[in-house]
């Protein structure tokens, strides 16, 4: 059996060793006789797993110890409500960076909970770079401020961290988390859907300082209120264990990759590749301002936006192996995901493929 490239921007790949250790372990676990999938989250099994796997995500993110990690449900979507749930609780004002689908969904939810400023916002160029924030465009009462660190759609990320002084900052890091080195204390809040560079579907991780936790109003669900969640170690009810499961190997995985930092040169790596053939193709270009992409997800197009060749190169490259690689419905073209789990020679492919194509079409 055959292994693809999978360039899909999420589910996306998970890494071969990690998947290896989870086939080998999945009919029983530890002696147990029993699947991961199959064990009590109240056995001390499970609770080993969920520890591990807080203390591995700590070590590789260096998450300081004024900072709760929860291991929810329902993706990065139910955060977009959470998130105001939970932390729109003072002046009612929340400010915005408007950078594409997410943070529009994102806004979407705030709107519901009070008021929402756009501080700054590149729609003006169809998302295609990232706006300067300043500290001076922050409006002091906010109750915080909200950027998509990474757009998965449009294949920007921000470079810089805006400095947001005692407003918190919040995060959307689905796409990007765990692809470089960050620092933790810059941000009240970061929460992440795992189908992107963590695990399966199904788990969403929250980290979050300690003093924004317990500000819910008193009639919130209890499976809305952050509280619940931290006062019983994200066991108030089953958690998806097996995803948990899956981010530990993972976990796993990049520790022995050599952490964060060795994590981060590979990315840029795979990434400066792509850009750089891009760059220089007379058939391809890539959309995004040089100083706002991604790491994690390139968006490219033919020079022309030849919809017929590119339907054609999307076809091809997945005969050829190249999977998933048309560019989201909303912005069209291609756009190849190249997250964690992507080996540098999945890029290298992906490269050749590319220049064959351009040889025989230009
Ligand atoms: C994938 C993604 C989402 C949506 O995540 P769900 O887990 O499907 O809710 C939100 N934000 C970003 C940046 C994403 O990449």
């Amino acid at each position: 059996m055959k292994r693809v490239y999978n360039f899909s921007a999420g589910p996306s790949m998970l890494p071969l060793p990690v998947l290896e250790k989870a086939q080998q372990e999945l009919l029983n676990y530890q002696g147990s006789g029993m699947s991961v999938m199959e064990i009590s989250h109240r056995s001390a099994l499970f609770t080993d797993i969920i520890k591990e796997a807080e203390a591995l995500l700590r070590e590789l993110m260096n998450i300081p110890s004024n900072y709760r990690v929860l291991f929810l449900q329902s993706g990065a979507s139910q955060q977009f409500a959470m998130v105001p749930i939970n932390l729109m609780t003072g002046s009612k004002v929340v400010d915005f960076v408007h950078t594409g689908s997410w943070s529009k969904k994102a806004i979407a939810e705030a709107k519901k909970l009070g008021d929402v400023r756009i501080i700054a916002s590149s729609e003006d160029e169809n998302f295609t770079y990232i706006p300067k924030v300043e500290k001076s465009m922050i409006d002091p009462k906010a109750d915080y401020v909200h950027i998509t660190m990474n757009n998965t759609i449009e294949g920007t990320v921000f470079k810089e961290i805006p400095d947001t002084g005692d407003v918190p900052l919040v995060t959307d890091m689905s796409s990007s988390i765990l692809s470089e080195e960050i620092d933790v204390s810059k941000f009240g809040l970061i929460y992440a859907g795992a189908q992107k560079n963590i695990a399966p579907a199904g788990l969403t991780v929250v980290i979050v300082r300690d003093d924004l936790i317990g500000h819910a109003p008193a009639d919130t669900p209890a499976m809305f209120n952050y509280q619940t969640h931290r006062d019983s170690h994200s066991l108030y009810n089953t958690p998806p264990t097996f995803a948990i499961y899956m981010a530990k190997l993972v976990f796993e995985w990049i520790k022995e990759a050599g952490g964060l930092s060795a994590i981060e040169t590979v990315n840029r790596e795979k990434a400066a590749m792509l850009y750089n053939y891009i760059d220089a193709s007379k058939l391809f270009t890539a959309p995004v301002s040089p100083e706002s992409r991604s790491l994690m997800n390139v968006p490219f197009v033919t020079v022309d936006g030849n919809k017929d060749l590119e339907a054609a190169f999307i076809k091809q490259a997945e005969a050829a192996g190249l999977h998933t690689l048309k560019g989201h419905r909303s912005v069209g073209g291609m756009r190849a995901s190249i997250y964690n789990a992507m080996p540098i020679e999945g890029v290298e492919v992906l490269i050749a493929f590319m220049k064959k194509f351009e040889q025989q079409h230009t």
